[in-house]
């Protein structure tokens, strides 16, 4: 991708939790305003609102929605919890299709109450049996592996690897990933595993950020792109060869950055996605 694609803003995305002191009301005007052309929504974003209301008012703001996040955590070791979770999960896919969201990212979750592989098995089982509903809700499923460091409670698919094989076991035009830099940026395969998931027409999603050096949060700590270690332009050359043309979304957990002015952030993200995605 040329120099001058990233600076009309075309493909950028933002993921609301970005700006979490926003409303997606202000949200929505803020992005607009500033030329930002996609939103991905947390699904706290659209409580106690007519989800067809947000999707006309983010529509008006010239604003495509990529994404809902998110959808998953299906293992548990109790089975009610599990059956819970397949419904709050169709819920999502119906909020989804409600606003207009082509997709449901997926952090599969994982109960460290059982071994890591029953968690995957049920990881396997929740998405099979929610599958069905995505497709005839015209809603598609990215699993997004999360890093290891979230093995115990957050996700059981912590590669692009395990993503792949997950989505190629399923089997569905339904059913792919998504590839956030901050969970996989050190993967020794993660070259070979982008062109996997583009050669099987899996990968759904591109979401980035930076890995802050040192990292003070596991989960709230995350940098604006070329803050941190990972080389997000080297992996983004590797999700543009293999044809993708979808948003590449800025995802970033931030305590430091949710205190401070939201619109100063976004100029700030703005800059970074121009010089560093
Ligand atoms: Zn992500």
């Amino acid at each position: 991708m040329s120099a001058k694609m990233l600076n009309d803003l075309s493909r950028l995305c933002i993921h609301t939790i970005t700006t979490k002191p926003w409303s997606i009301e202000e949200a929505a005007i803020h992005y607009s305003k500033a030329g930002v052309k996609g939103i991905s929504v947390w699904r706290d974003a659209l409580h106690n609102r007519s989800i067809r209301g947000v999707a006309t008012m983010l529509r008006e703001h010239d604003l495509k929605v990529v994404s809902l996040c998110r959808g998953g955590f299906f293992p548990a070791l109790d089975l009610q919890k599990r059956i819970n979770q397949i419904d709050e999960n169709k819920r999502a896919i119906e909020e989804a299709h409600e606003l207009g969201a082509p997709l449901v990212v997926l952090v599969c979750g994982s109960d460290t109450e059982q071994s890591l592989e029953d968690s995957r098995k049920q990881i396997r089982d929740g998405i099979e049996a929610i599958v069905g509903e995505a497709a005839a809700a015209g809603v598609r499923l990215a699993i997004e592996p999360l890093h290891p460091m979230y093995a115990d409670t957050r996700s059981a698919i912590n590669t692009l690897a395990q993503a792949n094989a997950l989505a190629e076991v399923i089997n569905s035009p339904t059913v792919g990933v998504a590839i956030d830099v901050y969970h996989v940026w050190w993967d020794p395969t993660l070259e070979f595993e982008i062109k996997r998931s583009g050669e099987n027409r899996h990968l759904f999603a591109f979401h980035i950020c930076d890995w802050n050096v040192p990292t003070t949060d596991l989960l709230n700590d995350r940098g604006i792109m070329g803050e941190g270690c990972i080389p997000v332009n080297k992996i983004r050359s590797w999700v543009e060869a293999t044809g993708f043309e979808g948003f590449y979304e800025v995802e970033i957990f931030s305590n430091k950055y949710w205190q401070q002015d939201q619109s100063e952030f976004l100029k700030k993200i703005i800059k970074a996605y121009k010089e560093n995605s």
